[in-house]
């Protein structure tokens, strides 16, 4: 990762590389500051296969020190920066961080008190509730200021500044351990997922060239560049063209509006819940957003009605929607920006780098179907568990063994989710294996009913869980976000799906909600796992 930066930075010197409202790093500029880091972190103590820890929203900092960890060799975490004081105290521990560097507050989570009350002494650099926490570094944020005597950002280079060259450069090597990245918790708490340096940057690689990027290209998004969506797709992925990142600390369509405006940005990433809250917001009018020529759609399926209202509506030709996981280093597949919707509708497009003039066979990753039952091989084309393997593949998780064991049987990735890959090589992927429940003893696919109701007109989102039921086993239970101003019952739902379903299909109950109120992971995945819980104690 930091050789990458260095030939970016050699061969595309000034241009810009990170842009925010406040300020612009150009490539050289983001190398020598990461140097100087380096070197502060290496006279910190931080050694090749320490675990340096990265809590911060997206801001201009992130790069620098992205990079800077790199360069020691050691390993980066980059937390979810919305964790609170639970799941703070959690993630340290079990991840075993050594160094800590965060903001001193965000939004209204304060990480100094919330330090206190976790890591007791840490800003005397004796935490021993945390035995592996050496030092926290602190990057001042919307007017705080760090207690006295507490490092910042800017102490740390200036540290790095009086030991030049502690930092032994060279350290990592591609097969190395470069991030212990979290999956985003949408089944379950979050794990983590070990990834080497040539994972993400092939993963990167790749998709710059399938989705043949140009120079030109500024990439604005909010998605966090501690989940590989926001780190492979946005951060590195730019990298390959000398283009720039716009990145944004919150989600706010306003804020895209103004961002895409003021900075000419080409591309925007979303997760199809912000495509949505684009499309809604009435002052999308007021902006001029005809930089925007593409939209990089991905983490969960976006129905066809979006591609459609993202053309008619937004202006943008180039939607792309990619799949992949944390565990195999990012996008694993994508939609190619000329491929027609009639032939992709309904698929997350084709492994990358697909088709004639692509990459051999196995450079990125191989697939199949399992029995998610048996774990048998499926014959080809048939509906089950996607499994795969390859180099962007992960070399398992953090301290857990026996989830290690089971997510890589075989040497497979087990994906948990449902799916085929069709005899054209495009991948369907038809929901997760812990979604699937039995109602009177039938196996229920929820995606199917999802498809079903939202092509209706005064539906805008619906998630279809589960509910124990004494009667059925499991009864569907349909969470309905209504279309601005429909009017919509339960009973109209269960007779849309009584007139097109077989009977073990219809749900049993119709819940309606806010948008703002379905659970979600802070990269805007819908927790089901938590929708079902909430919609049970509804139904009692
Ligand atoms: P956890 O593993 O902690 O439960 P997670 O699986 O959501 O969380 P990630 O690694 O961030 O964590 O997300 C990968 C998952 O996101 C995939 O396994 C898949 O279920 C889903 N996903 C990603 N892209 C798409 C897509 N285009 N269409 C449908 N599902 C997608
Ligand atoms: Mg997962």
């Amino acid at each position: 990762l930091d050789e990458w930066l260095d030939h970016c930075a050699a061969r595309y010197g000034d241009r810009p590389f990170v842009i925010t409202d406040e300020r612009t790093l150009g490539y050289a500029e983001t190398a020598e500051w990461s140097a100087r880091l380096a070197d502060g972190l290496a006279a910190l103590g931080v050694r090749p296969g320490d675990r340096v820890g990265l809590l911060m929203a997206n801001h201009l900092e992130f790069a620098p020190l992205k990079f800077a960890v790199a360069r020691t060799g050691a390993v980066a975490i980059p937390f979810n920066y919305l964790y609170r004081q639970e799941e703070l105290a959690y993630v340290l521990n079990q991840s075993e961080c050594s160094v800590l560097i965060s903001m001193t507050a965000f939004g209204d989570l304060d990480y100094q008190t919330m330090l206190d009350a976790v890591a007791p002494g840490w800003d005397t650099g004796a935490a021993t509730s945390l035995p592996h926490l050496r030092q926290v570094v602190l990057l001042p944020t919307e007017g705080a200021g760090p207690r006295d005597g507490v490092p910042t950002v800017t102490s740390l280079a200036d540290l790095g500044d009086r030991h030049r060259g502690t930092c032994v450069t060279g350290a990592a090597r591609p097969d190395d351990i470069g991030d212990l990245l979290y999956t985003s918790g949408t089944t379950g708490s979050p794990k983590g997922v070990l990834v080497t340096h040539d994972s993400v940057l092939r993963t990167a690689y790749a998709s710059a060239l399938t989705r043949a990027f140009q120079d030109s290209r500024r990439i604005l998004f909010s998605l966090p560049c501690y989940h590989m969506f926001g780190y492979v797709e946005g951060l590195l992925a730019v990298m390959a063209v000398g283009g720039a990142i716009v990145p944004q600390t919150v989600f706010e369509p306003l804020r895209y509006f103004a961002g895409i405006q003021r900075h000419r940005a080409t591309d925007i990433l979303c997760v199809p819940t912000m495509t949505v809250a684009l499309l809604e917001h009435p002052a999308r009018a007021d902006h001029d957003l005809t930089s925007l020529t593409a939209l990089l759609s991905g983490a969960a399926p976006a129905p066809v009605w979006l591609w459609k209202r993202v053309r008619a509506e937004l202006g943008v030709e180039e939607i792309t929607t990619g799949y992949g996981m944390t565990e195999c280093g990012g996008a694993m597949t994508f939609t190619l920006p000329d491929d027609p919707l009639e032939r992709h509708a309904g698929t997350v497009g084709r492994p990358k780098m697909a088709g004639p003039a692509g990459l051999p066979d196995g450079t990125l990753a191989t697939y199949k179907t399992i029995d998610p039952l048996t774990g048998e091989d499926l014959p080809p084309g048939a509906e089950g568990e996607l499994v795969s393997r390859g180099p962007t593949h992960m070399r398992g998780f953090w301290n857990k063994p026996e989830e290690t064991v089971k997510a890589l049987q075989g040497g497979w990735v087990h994906s948990g989710d449902l799916g085929r890959v069709r005899d054209d090589g495009y991948v369907e992927v038809t929901g997760r294996t812990k979604e699937l429940y039995k109602s009177g003893g039938e196996l229920v696919m929820p995606k199917e009913i999802e498809d079903l109701l939202t092509a209706h007109p005064a539906i805008s989102q619906v998630y279809l869980v589960g509910v124990p039921d004494e009667r059925w086993g499991d009864a569907g239970c349909a969470c309905v976000v209504r279309a601005p101003g429909a009017d919509l019952a339960a009973a109209d739902v269960i007779a849309l799906c009584k007139d097109r379903l077989a009977r073990f299909k219809v749900p049993k109950h119709v819940l309606f909600l806010d948008a703002a109120d379905l659970p979600t992971t802070p990269t805007g995945k819908v927790q089901k796992f938590r929708l079902a819980q909430y919609a049970q104690k509804r139904i009692e």
